[in-house]
C-alpha cells in the first residue's frame, strides 16, 4: 500500500517557495544575494492597517467567527466592488479567504467534476495548473503571447472552448508578465465567453493586482461587461495592493448568493474562518481614504523603476523585454542569451530524465544564483504544460532601484560568462 494518496501525486506547487532555501545556502557561503524573486512588494503595509488589527487585538477580538467572513469586513468589500466596476452585489455575495490563493483551489474543487477542462493563462500564476489534475479535471493552457503583449486573442480562446469547459482562468494584470488586457479586448473575450460557454460556465478573474496598473490606465474587470457578472468570480485581496502578504486576507465575489455559501462551507471544512483581527485590519484599509493615494504613490514607484531596468535589461544582448502595464514583474524573452551563452545546447544534451525536471531558463536561473548570485524565477515556474521552447524569465522590480540595477548588471554579466555556465553545467549540481 502507498502511503501518499493518488492524487496528491498530481499536485504541482509554486517554485517561489522553493527559491528560498537556494538563496539561503547561496547566502551561508558568505555572498549576499540580490533577490529578483520575490512576489510580494517591498513597502510596509499602512499604518492605519496595523493600528486597526492591534487595536482589535486589544479589544480581545480573537476568536471563532463567521466562516464566510466578518459582516463589517464583506459590506465594505461589497461598497467597494459596487464603486469601483459599478456593480451590484452585496454582501452576502462576498466570501473571505486566508488571501487570494485559497479561492483558487476551492474554485476548481467546487465547479469541476472529473473529465471538466480548465481554462487558465500560461505563463500564468502557477497555482491555476497545479490543482488542475488533483481534482481530476483536464489542464487546457492558453499561451499568452508575446507579440500581444501577454494578451491572447478572443480567437485563442474561442479554439479552446468545449462543451467539457467549466472554468476560465484570467488574470489581468498579470503575475508573472505585467500583461493587461485593455478595455475592447475584455470586451471581446467577453463576448466569446457569452456566446459559447453555457450559464454554468464559471470564470475566475483573478485582480488581485487591481490597484497596481500603469500609464494613467484605469483598472477593468470583466465582470463588468453585459451578462458577464452573472458568471464570473472576481477575487482580490489585500497582500498586493497595501503590502501586506502576510496578513492572508483575500476575498471573491461570486455570481449567486449560493455560491458564496457553498465557498463558505469549504472554508467551515479547511479552517473555520479568517483572523478576525486582521479581517477588520482589513476592513480599515478598504474604508480609509489615504488608501487610495497610498497605493497610487506605490504604483508610481514601481513604475519609475519599471522604466529604468525595462531600458537596462534590453540594453543586455540577447534580451528583449516588453513593458508591462501593470503589477510589479518583468518577463524578458532570453532566448537569444540562452542561445549565445551554450544553455540550449547544454539542456539538448541531458538524458531525457533531466531534461524533463529542467529547462534552459532554468539552468540559466540556477547559474545565475549559484555563480552570480541574483536570484530570478524561470519560465517554467509559471505553467509546464507547452512551455518546451519558451525561454523567458520572471524579474520582480520590488527592490530599491539601486539593487535592481545591480541585479540586473548580475544578470548582464552571467549572460557573458560563457566559462563559468560550462563549469557549473559539467559539475552537474543544482541544475534545477
Ligand atoms: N493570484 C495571483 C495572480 C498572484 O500573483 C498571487 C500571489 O502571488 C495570488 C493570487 C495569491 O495571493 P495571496 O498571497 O493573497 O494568497
Amino acid at each position: 500500500m502507498a502511503l501518499y494518496s493518488d492524487q496528491m501525486h498530481k499536485m504541482g506547487t509554486e517554485n517561489a517557495f522553493k527559491v528560498g532555501p537556494h538563496i539561503l545556502k547561496v547566502e551561508s557561503r558568505g555572498t549576499p544575494v540580490v533577490k529578483l524573486n520575490l512576489g510580494e512588494p517591498d513597502f510596509s503595509a499602512p499604518q492605519w492597517i496595523k493600528d486597526e488589527v492591534i487595536r482589535q487585538i486589544e479589544k480581545d477580538n480573537s476568536h471563532y467567527c463567521d466562516p464566510k467572513g466578518l459582516l463589517s469586513f464583506r459590506k465594505a468589500i461589497a461598497n467597494q466592488m459596487n464603486e469601483t466596476r459599478a456593480l451590484n452585489v452585496s454582501p452576502e455575495h462576498v466570501c473571505v479567504f486566508p488571501g487570494g490563493k485559497p479561492s483558487i483551489g476551492f474554485s476548481q474543487q467546487l465547479y469541476c467534476s472529473k473529465g471538466d477542462e480548465i481554462i487558465y493563462p500560461s505563463p500564468g500564476f502557477p497555482i491555476y495548473e497545479s490543482f488542475v489534475r488533483y481534482v481530476g479535471a483536464v489542464p487546457v493552457p492558453l499561451h499568452l503571447r508575446e507579440d500581444q503583449n501577454f494578451t491572447f486573442t478572443p480567437r485563442q480562446l474561442e479554439s479552446l472552448i468545449t462543451p467539457k469547459t467549466k472554468l476560465i482562468f484570467l488574470n489581468f494584470p498579470s503575475n508573472p508578465t505585467g500583461g493587461v488586457a485593455t478595455r475592447d479586448q475584455l470586451h471581446s473575450i467577453a463576448d466569446i465567453i457569452m456566446s459559447q460557454c453555457g450559464p454554468d460556465v464559471r470564470v475566475y478573474s483573478d485582480e488581485i493586482y487591481e490597484n497596481i496598473v500603469f500609464d494613467g490606465q484605469r483598472h477593468v474587470s470583466i465582470a463588468t461587461f453585459p451578462g458577464m457578472e452573472k458568471q464570473t468570480i472576481i477575487s482580490s485581496g489585500l497582500s498586493k495592493s497595501y503590502a501586506w502578504t502576510g496578513g492572508r486576507i483575500g476575498y471573491a465575489v461570486t455570481p449567486t448568493i449560493e455560491e458564496a455559501d457553498m465557498f463558505k462551507n469549504l472554508n467551515i471544512n479547511y479552517f473555520s474562518c479568517i483572523p478576525p483581527y486582521n479581517q477588520e485590519g482589513a476592513r480599515a484599509a478598504l474604508e480609509n481614504p489615504q488608501s487610495r493615494p497610498w497605493m497610487a504613490d506605490m504604483t508610481k514607484i514601481f513604475e519609475k523603476r519599471r522604466d529604468a531596468i525595462l531600458k537596462e535589461l534590453n540594453a543586455i544582448d540577447g534580451i528583449t523585454c516588453r513593458k508591462p502595464g501593470g503589477a510589479f514583474y518583468l518577463f524578458p524573452n532570453v532566448s537569444g542569451l540562452c542561445k549565445r551563452l551554450g544553455v540550449i545546447d547544454a539542456y539538448e544534451s541531458l538524458p531525457g530524465r533531466l531534461k524533463q525536471a529542467t529547462s534552459p531558463s532554468t539552468l540559466f536561473q540556477m547559474f545565475a544564483l549559484y555563480q552570480h548570485k541574483v536570484a530570478v524565477m524561470d519560465r517554467q515556474s509559471f505553467g509546464t504544460i507547452g512551455a518546451n521552447g519558451l525561454h523567458f524569465l520572471r524579474l520582480s522590480i520590488a527592490a530599491e532601484l539601486e539593487t535592481l540595477r545591480e541585479g540586473v548588471r548580475r544578470i548582464a554579466a552571467a549572460g557573458d560568462d560563457t566559462a563559468g555556465f560550462r563549469h557549473f553545467f559539467e559539475k552537474g549540481e543544482n541544475l534545477f
